[in-house]
């Protein structure tokens, strides 16, 4: 019986330190080890997803990983969560698109906090607040950004080549789906 009421406080300390955001995320409250959370029990360190993932559903073998399916490495909502190999998770890692579909490659990729974010989307944040408030940055940085600015639409450009036919179809569908309504 004792072990029962055991795990009962377990989950429920684990479910306390959840924030369940818009998204559908669990978010960790809790803290942090290179952006994934962690938790305690009986005085051995758990990383929360893999702790809940086996909870929920199977043990992890060492030749397996739990990959987010969401990207959010703070999350612990077991249906965001899927076991994969080893090497099946580094490939899941090497070519992803940021949420503007340029491409994760070294180049064009800046860590920040173990989170990847995208150089061409960063640059042009950067350029359009240069460009919004120009009052506010020398004109020696301005100039500065807007140099960089070829590289970003080279890489738009090289993007475009690559995928045309994705772009194409997609104008082509969007397209139809006009002339339908
Ligand atoms: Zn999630
Ligand atoms: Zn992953
Ligand atoms: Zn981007």
């Amino acid at each position: 019986m004792s072990s029962i009421t055991g795990e009962k406080a377990v989950i429920s300390r684990f479910l306390s330190k959840v924030k369940i955001t818009d998204s559908g995320c669990w978010n960790w409250k809790d803290s942090l080890t290179f952006g994934y959370g962690h938790f305690w029990i009986k005085q051995k360190k758990y990383s929360s997803h893999r702790w809940i993932y086996e909870y929920c559903y199977d043990s992890i073998p060492n030749e397996y990983a739990i990959h987010h399916k969401c990207e959010n490495k703070k999350c612990c909502n077991p249906c965001h969560l899927e076991k994969v190999t080893s090497l099946e998770h580094k490939q899941k890692h090497i070519i992803t698109y940021c949420k503007k579909g340029h491409e994760f490659n070294t180049e064009n990729t800046y860590l920040w906090q173990n989170t990847r974010l995208c150089r061409i989307c960063r640059t042009n944040n950067v350029y359009r607040y240069c460009k919004n408030n120009p009052e506010k940055v020398k004109a020696s940085e301005l100039k500065y950004h807007i140099i960089h600015r070829p590289k970003r639409i080279e890489y738009g450009r090289l993007y475009r080549l690559k995928n045309r036919q994705l772009i194409n179809e997609n104008q082509r569908r969007s397209r139809r789906e006009k002339h339908v309504y």
